[in-house]
């Protein structure tokens, strides 16, 4: 069906970004997967399709424009890639550049930014700690001013690119209790009294790495902290909402690919005499997972269209993007499962996209804000 939306500009960066997803990272996913990590090749090579720069000035390295469209389309094809993984373990960055940009100081940006929207150094985003993710504005590590610097006590855990990552964006408590004592930090990995630890023999995402970060009196400059103190919870919520965007784009992608797969491998197996795809049930099942994609596919339409308008000054459509980040992962459960049903015991086996994929279902209806506080958020949003 032809999309309203889609705009020479648009259709060109999709189509750079299937064309790379197609030759630079499929061929090698389950390899990648199975090793536990990706070259570092490809955090530069990503780098300079933009995909890190979306909304960042020229002056450090982005791209100087924002738009939701071409931000989905990064994520959607990246969720075809067959190892969701792989984005993740770029993917630090994405989350992490949003507060550095819109909340640095300027000589910060300058140090920071240029390396880490080229791929050549790596950011992460740290709220979730051992104690809980869900309930941010009760977060635990503290952070009380000494001087012209900032000490920091207490631990964050589940952070994607942890490890390898040069710079982090950590909420600490500045204040008292609740989501007004929050502020945001830009903590260097050399920072005295930073270390960190990886977590290990996860359900799926094998090659992103995930860390666990210690703060022992861990000092960093005054100047790094992030807007105005005792005000980062606002922004940690801002920014939650482009990274669900990217990551129910990214289920739009995945769901696209069990479709595809489903297809190609109901085409050439035959039962009972003849091609799976002949058989009324399988070809019901590739119907639902079809309408499940187009009505996704529109969704995400809608709320990039809504993003836009947000920077000319109407709202960001909050309850529509925690209502799309449930609807998604409930949709791609679906496909995926869907999927490897129709694979049988070869959809089991590993190695291939359908089971990587229905490893990682959870991961996106747990990260970013889990189903059950997107519905929680959706129903707060209308009033209730
Ligand atoms: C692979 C992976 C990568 C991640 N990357 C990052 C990252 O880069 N940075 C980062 O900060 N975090 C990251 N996270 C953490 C993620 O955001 C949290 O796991 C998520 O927010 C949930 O927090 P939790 O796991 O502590 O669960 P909890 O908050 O302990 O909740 C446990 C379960 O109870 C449910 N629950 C909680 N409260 C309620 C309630 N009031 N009503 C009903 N149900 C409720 C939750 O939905 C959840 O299912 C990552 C997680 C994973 C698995």
């Amino acid at each position: 069906m032809k999309n309203p939306f889609e705009t020479e500009e648009r259709r060109a960066f999709r189509e750079t970004v299937a064309r790379f997803v197609e030759a630079e990272i499929k061929p090698f996913a389950d390899q990648w997967d199975e090793d536990g990590e990706i070259p570092w090749e490809l955090h530069e090579k990503v780098g300079a399709l933009g995909a890190f720069g979306f909304g960042i000035d020229e002056a450090y390295g982005g791209l100087g424009f924002d738009d939701c469209f071409m931000r989905a389309a990064y994520w959607e094809e990246m969720g075809r890639c067959g190892a969701g993984g792989v984005p993740a373990a770029m993917g630090g960055r994405n989350i992490s550049v949003a507060p550095i940009h819109d909340l640095g100081n300027e000589d910060l940006k300058m140090r920071v930014l240029p390396n880490v929207i080229a791929g050549r150094t790596g950011s992460s985003l740290a709220i979730t700690e051992p104690g809980g993710g869900s309930d941010v504005a009760n977060l635990k590590t503290q952070a009380r001013q000494d001087g012209n610097h900032w000490v920091l006590n207490g631990s964050k855990t589940f952070i994607t690119g942890g490890m390898k990552s040069d710079h982090i964006v950590v909420a600490a408590r500045t204040g008292g209790e609740g989501l007004t004592g929050v502020s945001l930090f830009l903590v260097d990995h050399d920072s005295p009294g930073f270390s960190r630890t990886p977590l290990d023999r996860k359900m799926g995402w094998w090659c992103s790495d995930q860390a666990t970060l210690y703060f022992d009196d861990c000092r960093v400059p005054a100047t790094n902290m992030l807007g105005e103190q005792d005000r980062g919870f606002i922004a940690v919520m801002n920014n939650f909402n482009l990274e669900r965007i990217g990551l129910v784009a990214q289920c739009l992608g995945m769901m696209k690919l069990c479709l595809a797969e489903s297809i190609a491998w109901a085409q050439q197996r035959e039962t009972f005499g003849k091609p799976m795809i002949r058989h009324q049930v399988i070809r019901h099942k590739i119907a639902d997972m079809s309408a499940r994609i187009d009505a996704l596919e529109a969704l995400v339409n809608q709320i990039c269209w809504a993003v836009n308008e947000s920077a000319n000054g109407d709202d960001m459509p909050v309850a529509e993007i925690s209502k799309a980040k449930f609807h998604a992962t409930k949709a791609l459960e679906f496909c995926a499962s869907e999927a490897m049903q129709i694979m049988g015991g070869a959809g089991y086996l590993r190695g291939n996209a359908v089971e990587r994929t229905y490893r990682e279902v959870k991961v996106m209806a747990i990260g970013g804000g889990s189903e059950e506080i997107m519905r929680d958020l959706a129903v707060r949003q209308m009033g209730l």
